[in-house]
C-alpha cells in the first residue's frame, strides 16, 4: 500500500514566550500559518517485514532515528503494535534548518498517512497529542491551518482565516541551531507581543492591525549572531514589503506584500542577494 502526503512549511506570524517549563522548554504563545511550499512524503507499507527505512533527496539529512519522519513511524508502530514494514521517501522542497518547520511537517505527514493506511481512526487532536514528543512544531503541522499555538506546542486553537496576501520567504545562507537560540532567551528583556490583537486582526481581516501586531521575540537573539537577518529585513522593506520578520528561530525571513506585482519584484530583486527565495501564499 502506498500514499503520498503533502507536508507544507509553516511561518510564525507571531512568536512569543513568557516562561520556561521546569523541563527547560519554552512556554509558547504563537500564531502560525502554513504556506504552499511543501515537501512530498511518500509512505509505503509492507506486510511481514517490520523494517523501517527513510530516504530523502537532500543528500545531507540523516536517514536513521535522527530523521523526524523515522521517529514518527516508530511512535505509531510501537504504540499500536503494528508489524508492517514502512518505507518513507521524502522529496525535500522546504529549506532545511530554516525556521520553516520542514522536519516537523514531514513527521506530521507520516503520522497522518499511517493513521489512514493502518485505519487507526485517530482524530487530528489525538495525533497532535501523540506527536509532541517528536518536536514542538509537529502538533501544529498535523493541522496545517492558521492557528494559535500555546503550551509546549500541543495546544492548538484553529483560527478561521489566513493572511490572503502574497508572501516572499528568503533564507540567508547561514545555519542556525534552534537549541542554541532557545537557551539564550532572557525572559526579563523580552518585548512581548499582543497575540490576542493579532488573532482578532486575522479574524476580522484588519490588515493594518495585523501587520502592526506581528512579531517574533526570538528575532533579536538570532539577528545578534547573524547580521544577515537585519540586513535582509531592511532590504525587503526598502524594496516595498509591507512587513518583514524572521520565522521561528530563523534564519528565514518572510515579507508580506499587499500587491502581487510588488511581491514578484521583491522575489526577483532578492535572488541576487539570497540564493533561496520563494513566492508563496498561506493555505
Ligand atoms: P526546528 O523545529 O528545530 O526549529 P527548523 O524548522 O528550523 O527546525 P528543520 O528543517 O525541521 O528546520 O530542521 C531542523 C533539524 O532537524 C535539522 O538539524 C535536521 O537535520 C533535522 N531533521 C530531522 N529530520 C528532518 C527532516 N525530515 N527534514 C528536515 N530536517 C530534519
Amino acid at each position: 500500500m502506498k500514499i503520498l502526503e503533502k507536508a507544507p512549511a509553516k511561518i510564525n506570524l507571531g512568536l512569543d514566550t513568557s516562561f520556561r517549563y521546569p523541563d527547560g522548554s519554552p512556554q509558547w504563545n504563537m500564531v502560525m500559518t502554513s504556506v504552499d511550499l511543501a515537501d512530498y512524503v511518500s509512505i509505503q507499507t509492507y506486510a511481514n517485514s517490520n523494517k523501517v527505512s527513510v530516504a530523502t533527496d537532500s543528500g545531507f539529512l540523516p536517514n536513521d532515528q535522527r530523521n523526524l519522519a523515522y521517529q514518527a513511524v516508530h511512535i505509531l508502530k510501537s504504540r499500536f503494535h503494528q508489524t508492517d514494514g514502512v518505507n518513507v521517501t521524502i522529496k525535500k522542497q522546504i529549506p532545511v534548518a530554516a525556521g520553516l518547520g520542514g522536519g516537523s511537517a514531514d513527521a506530521a505527514a507520516v503520522l497522518r498517512g499511517l493513521n489512514q493506511m493502518w485505519s487507526l481512526g485517530l482524530s487530528l487532536e489525538e495525533l497532535a497529542k501523540i506527536s509532541l514528543t517528536i518536536d514542538s512544531d509537529v502538533p501544529y503541522c498535523i493541522y496545517n491551518q492558521t492557528a494559535h499555538v500555546t503550551g509546549h506546542g500541543e495546544k492548538i486553537k484553529l483560527i478561521d482565516s489566513s493572511p490572503h496576501y502574497p508572501i516572499v520567504i528568503a533564507k540567508p545562507k547561514v545555519s542556525v541551531s534552534t537549541p542554541v537560540i532557545l537557551r539564550q532567551i532572557d525572559y526579563d528583556s523580552l518585548n512581548h507581543l499582543n497575540i490576542n490583537q493579532l488573532i482578532n486582526s486575522l479574524t476580522h481581516r484588519d490588515t493594518d492591525v495585523m501587520f502592526a501586531s506581528m512579531g517574533n521575540v526570538l528575532e533579536p537573539i538570532t539577528a545578534k549572531a547573524y547580521p544577515e537577518i537585519d540586513e535582509l529585513k531592511r532590504k525587503m522593506l526598502s524594496l516595498g514589503a509591507d512587513v518583514a520578520q524572521m520565522s521561528g528561530t530563523g534564519p528565514s525571513v518572510f515579507a508580506i506584500c499587499r500587491k502581487l506585482s510588488r511581491a514578484k519584484r521583491l522575489q526577483n530583486s532578492l535572488r541576487g542577494f539570497c540564493h533561496e527565495v520563494y513566492l508563496v501564499r498561506a493555505l
